[in-house]
C-alpha cells in the first residue's frame, strides 16, 4: 500500500475521534487520524463529565487520571430563572475537568500503530475507489491522502458532514456558544449554575468554577450573538454571587454548537463516510452534553468495523445506523425535556412546584427567591 493510502481516515481527535482511533488500533485497518486542534485556542467547553459519560468510560474499562480533574467537584446545579427571579437546586453528579487535559489524555491512549498528523482537513472528494482528503499542516504545507472510508469526528462545524450533505441540505440548527473566563475571587462560593434568560437567549447559559476561575457561557442564535451575550452577562452580573462578571474577562472563546431537533438531524453517514459525535448531530438538545454521545457513537462504529472490516459499505452503514438507534432515540427523548426546559410557562410551573429539587442551606442567599 503506498504511504499516502489508508483504509480509514478519521478527521478530528476530540473525544469521538480519539476514542475511535484507540478502539480500532488493533484492527487490520491501516488508520490515519487527522487532528486539527490548536492547543493555543482549545475547544470551548464547560468541561463537565456527566454521569452517562462516566458510565461509558467505566464500560470501556477506563479510569480518569487525577490531573484531568479541576477544583471543585460538583454535586448540585443552581438553576436560575432571571424572569421572574427564581432559583432552585437540583442534585447532579458531574466530574469537573480541564477539557484540554481530557482531550490530551484520550489522545495519549491511541497506540502508535495509528498514524496521527496535526493538520486541518480542507476537502473531502469522491474518487473511483474511495475518497481523497486534502489537509493543511501548521506550517502551511498541503498533503493529500487516499482512503476507502472517511470518518467525520470533526465536531459541530464538520467538513466531512458538509462533504456528505452539501451546505444547503444540512438543516441542523447551529448556535454560537460564547464563554468568558474571570478571576473568581476568594469570597465567591464556587457553585455550578444553569441560567435561563429568555430576553437574551432561547436556551440556557451556565457558570462553572475551575481552579480559581469562573467561566460564564451560553448559546445564542447566530444573529447578533455577541450583543446578546454581552447583555446577558450584564443582567446576570447584577446577582451578588456573579460579581466576577463585572470585572475584565481573562479570555473569551466561541465556537458553533449543534442542536438536533428531529431524527433526521442526526446523520450516521453512507457511501463510505461515517459521522460520529457532534459531527453526526449527536448532542443533547436540552443540556448540550456531548461527550457521552461522542464516546458512545465512536464505540458503536468501532465495534461494527471490527466485526466485519471487509464488509461492503452499505452493510457497514446499515449496521452502524442500527448500532446508534438507542442513542438517537435517547437524544430525541431529550427534545421532549427541552420543551419543558425552554417553554417559559412550563419551566416556571416545574420550578415553582419544587419537584425533584433539593433543599440547600445557603450562605450567599442574596440571589435566592
Ligand atoms: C461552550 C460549550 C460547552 C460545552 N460543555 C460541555 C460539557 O460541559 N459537557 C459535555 O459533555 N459536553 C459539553 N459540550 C459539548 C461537547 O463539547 C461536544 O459535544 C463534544 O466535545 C463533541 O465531541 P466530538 O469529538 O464529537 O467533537 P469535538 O470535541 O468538537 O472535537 C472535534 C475535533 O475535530 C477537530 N477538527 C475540526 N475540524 C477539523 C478539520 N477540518 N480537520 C481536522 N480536525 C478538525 C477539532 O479541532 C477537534 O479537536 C459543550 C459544547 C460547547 C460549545
Amino acid at each position: 500500500m503506498p504511504q499516502d493510502t489508508y483504509d480509514l481516515v478519521i478527521v478530528g481527535a476530540g473525544p469521538a475521534g480519539a476514542n475511535l482511533a484507540r478502539l480500532l488500533a488493533d484492527s487490520p485497518l491501516r488508520l490515519l487520524l487527522i487532528d486539527g486542534q490548536n492547543e493555543q485556542t482549545p475547544k470551548p467547553c464547560g468541561g463537565l463529565l456527566a454521569p452517562d459519560a462516566q458510565t461509558v468510560l467505566a464500560e470501556m474499562d477506563l479510569t480518569l487520571p487525577r490531573d484531568v480533574l479541576v477544583d471543585p467537584q460538583i454535586f448540585s446545579v443552581r438553576t436560575i430563572d432571571l424572569v421572574p427571579s427564581r432559583t432552585r437546586f437540583y442534585a447532579r453528579r458531574y466530574l469537573n475537568m480541564d477539557r484540554l487535559a481530557f482531550d490530551r489524555w484520550l489522545l495519549s491512549l491511541v497506540p502508535s500503530s495509528v498514524d496521527v498528523v496535526r493538520g486541518l482537513c480542507r476537502t473531502v472528494a469522491r474518487t473511483s475507489d474511495g475518497y481523497s482528503l486534502c489537509y493543511r499542516l501548521a506550517d502551511g504545507t498541503e498533503n493529500t491522502v487516499h482512503t476507502r472510508i472517511v470518518v467525520g469526528a470533526d465536531g459541530a462545524n464538520s467538513t466531512v458532514r458538509r462533504a456528505l450533505l452539501g451546505k444547503r441540505r444540512d438543516r441542523i440548527l447551529r448556535y454560537v456558544a460564547i464563554q468568558q473566563w474571570f478571576d473568581s475571587g476568594s469570597e465567591i462560593n464556587p457553585f455550578y449554575s444553569c441560567i435561563f434568560d429568555e430576553q437574551t437567549s432561547p436556551v440556557c447559559s451556565w457558570s462553572v468554577h475551575k481552579d480559581g476561575s469562573m467561566i460564564f457561557g451560553g448559546c445564542f442564535p447566530q444573529k447578533q450573538c455577541r450583543a446578546h451575550f454581552d447583555e446577558q452577562r450584564r443582567r446576570v452580573g447584577q446577582l451578588p454571587s456573579f460579581a466576577p462578571l463585572n470585572t475584565q474577562p481573562k479570555k473569551t472563546e466561541a465556537c458553533l454548537v449543534c442542536r438536533p431537533r428531529r431524527m433526521r438531524d442526526m446523520i450516521t453517514g453512507r457511501d463510505g463516510i461515517f459521522l460520529v459525535g457532534e459531527a453526526a448531530g449527536l448532542i443533547s438538545p436540552s443540556s448540550f452534553e456531548g461527550i457521552s454521545p461522542a464516546l458512545i457513537s465512536s464505540r458503536a462504529l468501532a465495534s461494527v468495523l471490527k466485526k466485519a472490516p471487509d464488509a461492503n459499505l452499505p452493510v457497514l452503514s446499515r449496521a452502524y445506523r442500527r448500532a446508534t438507534v438507542r442513542l438517537r432515540y435517547r437524544l430525541l427523548g431529550k427534545c421532549i425535556k427541552r420543551i419543558f426546559m425552554y417553554t417559559p410557562l412550563l419551566r416556571r410551573l416545574a420550578m415553582k412546584s419544587g419537584l425533584l429539587t433539593i433543599r440547600v442551606e445557603q450562605s450567599d442567599a442574596a440571589d435566592m427567591h
